[in-house]
């Protein structure tokens, strides 16, 4: 049984059934995870959203040199 990490609901995935770089969706709260590893079956979040805010500062911490 594999549980939603978001809502904890139990989201059904049979781990013989799914391969790495499947997106499962949660039925409950709808977040989507990708299949990271199927044994054991480990999930991460899928998200729209991209946090790039690191490499910003970066950027930034070059431009100090001149
Ligand atoms: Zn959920």
């Amino acid at each position: 049984m594999t549980l939603c990490p978001e809502c904890d609901t139990d989201l059904d995935i049979d781990e013989e059934e799914v391969e790495e770089g499947d997106v499962v969706s949660c039925s409950e709260c709808g977040t989507d995870f990708e299949v990271v590893t199927t044994n054991p079956l480990e999930l991460n979040k899928v998200s729209e959203e991209e946090d790039e805010d690191d490499a910003d500062d970066e950027e930034e911490e070059e431009e100090s040199d001149y």
